[in-house]
């Protein structure tokens, strides 16, 4: 069965969005697998983001995610990856569409992050690579 790792970034986490955005994925029909609150490491996001390392928004990405707990957790179901990414919606939540979640909860507050309340893995390989970092 297929399986997504998905994080509520701490601005979810810090508007107490962590519920609405767990319920939606589950009444999209999705089967929440594992779910736990935690302070992520910087060896931990390192990892995590190694793709981005280098670019502009690299540091202030690894600090927000630092800035305070964030829940990670596993859901299961057939084409869940894309399945989540299209409810949480492209990353600038000014722009994601009305109906996903960044573009219900999100907006763009003029930070050199965009704070954009989810991470979903994008594929196959990528979750499996996420899984291990998040619930080794
Ligand atoms: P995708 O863009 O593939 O849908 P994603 O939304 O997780 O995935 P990534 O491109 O993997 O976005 O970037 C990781 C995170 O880094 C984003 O979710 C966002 O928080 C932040 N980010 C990405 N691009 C920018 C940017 N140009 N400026 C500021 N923050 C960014």
């Amino acid at each position: 069965i297929e399986r997504t790792l998905v994080l509520v970034k701490p601005d979810g986490v810090a508007r107490n969005l962590s519920g609405a955005i767990v319920a939606r994925i589950e009444a999209k029909g999705y089967t929440l697998a594992e779910l736990k609150k935690v302070t992520a490491t910087r060896g931990q996001l390192e990892q995590h983001y190694a793709e981005h390392a280098g670019k502009p928004f690299y540091e202030p990405l690894v600090e927000f995610m630092l800035s305070g707990p964030v829940i990670a957790a596993i859901f299961e179901g057939h084409r869940v990856i894309e399945g989540f990414r299209a409810l949480a919606g492209t990353t600038d939540p000014t722009t994601a569409a009305p109906g996903t979640i960044r573009g219900d909860f999100g907006r763009d507050w003029g930070l050199k992050v965009q704070q954009n309340l989810v991470h979903g893995s994008d594929s196959v390989e990528s979750a499996e690579r996420e899984i291990g970092i998040w619930f080794a």
